[in-house]
């Protein structure tokens, strides 16, 4: 089973290498601007790669700051435009726009493996080139495919500089062939995201973590924040963003950046030790991303709860749980297991014993009481829930016949707990 990944490590750059870098991420965005700006001018019939490309030659040599970029990144950037569209003609992303400034990631590819002459040096360092910096040194976290190790199905196929709030790091495209897994024979499970508790499994235990900020990080963030818009209301319009301002925005942007890595660091730790443990795992197919964007809703029309949901956890919350599915789908496949996307409607009403829905049911927050005389089951409320989903995998499955189409499931609302 061949797999394609991306491993994420901490760069070394002297300050000489790191002005060249951001001189390139910056001739990146710019030429991403200058794309997106000819690109929407352009009658629709004459939107096509050959033309992209022309002009990008066109601009290399009209443009002297565009050669700062070594042209196989500027050929990634066209390559990730046209992706962009891509993906908003699928319907899986807004369509492509300007990149701002200061609210765009700065970024360099390096679309070609064999170009980064990657070699390790001791045990904590590994070496890379990038075009036009040279030999940069990387943190080796991760035994990488390369040197004797490299073949045509285990190597790096890429990678990707990227500026954080935190520094500069490389994101290497690996791919490795492992060996088919056999098949999981643990036992199933439904997971709920919960309101209480982060995550509720059906077999009654949870999986939570505490705060992603200590105390005195999050009141430095919000001092910060407060700072912020201090500077903001009095900043006249059309003047230049002050250093001070730019600063703080820079310290703001370092400790979410703490936040989303303790974030990532629990969901990993918690999704491989789910996926090793259960065969099957169930989950709501929740669209997150329309859930959050409504509750967002728009200037002239803010969306219900926009307060609640404006919070830096919120914020952490609502793009993790994308994430996590995300995470348990590729760790489930290489160990053999399935991760089921079931729709769940109900499942903070309906009983997992007996089956009844009964609206109010939820006397607590946390707790689950059946209303059902015949039956008074008693359980966590995130809990119960986790058992619904569990149930509605359960017959999605078994209804279907087929492990790997989950599609029909879709269309077929759970009606109860299988008969046990
Ligand atoms: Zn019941």
């Amino acid at each position: 089973m061949k797999r394609q990944r991306g491993h994420k490590a901490r760069l070394c750059l002297t300050p000489a290498q790191t002005r060249v870098a951001e001189e390139q991420g910056h001739a990146a965005r710019a030429l991403w601007n200058l794309v997106h700006d000819w690109w929407t001018m352009l009658p629709k019939e004459r939107r096509n790669l050959a033309a992209a490309d022309e002009a990008i030659r066109q601009g290399r040599k009209d443009l002297p700051w565009l050669g700062s970029l070594p042209a196989q990144a500027a050929q990634a950037v066209l390559k990730t435009y046209f992706q962009a569209w891509k993906n908003c003609w699928d319907g899986r992303a807004q369509a492509p726009n300007f990149k701002a400034r200061f609210h765009s990631r700065t970024a360099i590819d390096i679309p070609q493996g064999r170009d980064l002459q990657i070699a390790r040096l001791n045990r904590r360092w590994g070496r890379m080139w990038a075009p036009k910096i040279g030999h940069v040194l990387f943190r080796w976290t991760r035994n990488l495919p390369v040197g004797k190790h490299a073949d045509k199905d285990n190597r790096v196929t890429g990678a990707r500089l990227v500026k954080e709030a935190d520094g500069w790091h490389v994101v290497f495209r690996v791919r490795t062939e492992m060996p088919e897994p056999d098949r999981h024979t643990g036992p199933t499970v439904g997971i709920d995201r919960g309101i209480a508790k982060p995550l509720a499994l059906s077999d009654g235990t949870f999986r939570e973590h505490g705060p992603w900020l200590t105390e005195g990080e999050a009141e430095r963030l919000r001092r910060l924040e407060k700072s912020r818009e201090r500077k903001r209301r009095a900043r006249k319009p059309g003047e230049k963003r002050s250093r001070r301002l730019t600063h703080t925005y820079d310290r703001i942007a370092q400790l979410r950046a703490t936040a989303k890595r303790r974030a990532v660091d629990w969901q990993h730790k918690t999704t491989t030790s789910i996926a090793e443990t259960f065969s099957r795992i169930a989950v709501e197919d929740l669209a997150v991303i329309h859930m959050v964007k409504s509750a967002r809703g728009t200037v002239e029309t803010p969306g219900t709860g926009v307060r609640q949901k404006a919070g830096l956890n919120r914020a952490i919350a609502g793009e993790a749980w994308g994430r996590t599915v995300a995470m348990l789908e590729y760790k489930a496949a290489e160990r053999g297991g399935l991760v089921v996307r079931v729709p769940a409607p109900h499942t903070s009403q309906r009983c997992s014993a007996c089956g009844v829905i009964t609206p109010g049911s939820r006397e607590s927050q946390a707790r689950f009481v059946c209303k059902n005389p015949a039956c008074r089951f008693e359980a966590h409320a995130d809990t119960n829930a986790g058992r619904n989903i569990d149930h509605a995998a359960g017959q999605a499955v078994s209804g279907r016949g087929d492990l790997g189409d989950t599609r029909s499931a879709k269309r077929q609302p759970p009606t109860g707990p299988p008969a046990a």
